[in-house]
């Protein structure tokens, strides 16, 4: 009985004690949420939970706490932080309330500046602002613009209320310059004689197109040495000017000449090769390159607007020089007048650049520069054209050795043509001269011979060019 009585005393005792460390947990424990709470932050920034402390007489148990977090920022709404400590086999629970609410209010931005200015010209067409709200979007729809005073008023509120005012300045009227910009460069330089091209500008105003308005003036005098200007102004609607300057320096000419083939001596003992009339595709063409390939030699060829396009091709291809002789070798059409020689010649010279893909300065009258039948179209034309074909950069050349293949050679009396040609070119070589020879590659009998020529002149030492502009030029007048 005594013993029984101890033992339930003591389950007693126990339980006391139990029931009271429990009681002074209880009492001595503080759970404690950090920061505020409820809090309140904005949309898309970010959210970092200050946590929660637990604490008792037993000790500090915080880093048992368990946090649940249920935040999304990129949401409106309300949202929960979960906080669970345990002790004992006791679960405690707080909770803290996050609401991610729109706190800001829609920013309104202008395209043309925070002030606004409006051509005489013009009227405001409301259209040159955005708004934007970070949560609601474009409100750009929503604003609402009026005048107030001396201010254009811009309001406009997001779906939380946020509003934003804005009091912009303004101006009616137009006190910009125009902006002329020139082409090219601000300064040229001329030589003596030499035209100024004007290259051009562009214009641009805010209110008004003035493409048409720019007025340019020049006080350049190309025959005198001095610094000019060209002056381009313009003035817009509202009577805003802009002048600017391009300058212009022509430059004493020197007095060192460039030398020409006119003033060349040339190389004594050297044959150029010339045909003219060609090419012709009867075979002679093709003969005369055979004969050139043979023996390596590079001849000179005043080509003409007739024959096979292939040839002039081969000529070029096969390294030898190609002029330019005549398109029609019509003497009444080419010597009619200057504008009808010169239409002729850029007909060749077109054939050739076409075929070779190259420009030639060097060029043969028909019938040779003192040639008289040219009189009888247009008296005298002779003296103008070999100034004028000089003036304008070509150089023409005649020849000192002629076979005379196209004239005595070419009669009907001749029996033996090929013995004709020769002899009038081998009597007309001089190794005490540059020979420019002229023969005509349309003949049949040249291209036979031409071989024999060679052989002979390679015997007698001779050695072979083509005609550029560096060949001392051989010129009847
Ligand atoms: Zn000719």
């Amino acid at each position: 009985m005594k013993n029984n009585k101890v033992i339930i005393l003591g389950l007693i005792a126990v339980l006391l004690i139990a029931i009271g460390l429990t009681l002074i947990f209880y009492v001595s424990s503080t759970f404690k949420i950090n920061g505020e709470n409820p809090i309140t932050i904005s949309y898309k920034t970010d959210y970092k939970d200050k946590g929660a402390t637990f604490k008792n007489i037993f000790g500090d148990f915080t880093k048992r706490i368990k946090t649940y977090n249920y935040v999304k920022t990129d949401k409106i709404g309300d949202y929960k932080v979960d906080y669970y400590a345990k002790f004992a086999g006791i679960k405690i629970h707080k909770s803290r309330l996050v609401s991610v609410a729109d706190k800001n209010s829609p920013v309104i931005t202008f395209s043309g500046g925070d002030l606004l200015k409006v051509c005489p010209n013009k009227t405001y067409n409301m259209d040159d602002f955005t708004a934007i709200d970070d949560v609601d979007g474009d409100l750009t729809d929503n604003v609402k613009v009026y005048k107030e005073e001396d201010k254009m008023v811009y309001s406009v509120s997001d779906k939380s209320g946020n509003s934003t005012v804005i009091h912009r300045d303004y101006f009616l009227g137009d006190n910009e310059n125009p902006v002329i910009e020139l082409k090219g460069e601000s300064l040229i330089s001329l030589s003596i004689g030499e035209k100024y091209f004007e290259q051009g500008y562009t214009v641009t105003d805010n209110c008004f197109d003035l493409r048409d308005k720019v007025v340019v003036t020049d006080n350049i005098d190309n025959t005198k040495a001095g610094s000019y200007a060209v002056t381009y102004s313009v003035t817009d609607d509202s009577g805003n000017t802009t002048k600017i300057e391009r300058t212009v320096n022509v430059k004493p000419s020197t007095t060192e000449k460039k030398p020409s083939a006119a003033d060349n001596p040339g190389t004594p003992g050297v044959i150029y090769f010339t045909f003219d009339d060609g090419p012709s595709g009867s075979g002679s063409t093709a003969k005369i390159l055979d004969t050139l390939k043979k023996y390596n030699i590079k001849a000179t060829f005043f080509v003409t607007g007739s024959g096979p396009d292939d040839l002039i091709k081969r000529e070029y291809e096969e390294g030898h020089k190609i002029a330019a002789h005549t398109y029609t070798h019509d003497y009444s059409k080419v010597y009619s007048s200057v504008d009808g020689y010169f239409n002729d010649l850029n007909l060749v010279n077109a054939r050739i650049k076409k075929i070779t893909g190259t420009e030639t300065n060097i060029i043969r009258f028909p019938g040779g520069s003192n040639n008289t039948v040219s009189n009888k179209y247009n008296k005298g034309i002779m003296n103008t054209l070999t100034k004028e074909v000089t003036a304008r950069g070509y150089i023409y050349f005649d020849w000192n050795v002629d076979a005379s293949d196209a004239f005595n050679c070419a009669k009907k009396t001749v029996k033996d043509k090929e013995t004709c040609v020769y002899k009038n070119v081998i009597g007309g070589l001089s190794k005490k001269k540059t020979n420019v020879v002229l023969m005509h590659d349309i003949k049949g009998y040249s291209a036979n011979v031409l071989e024999k020529i060679i052989i002979y002149a390679l015997d007698n030492g001779y050695s072979f060019q083509t005609i550029s502009e560096n060949t001392k030029q051989i010129k009847f007048k």
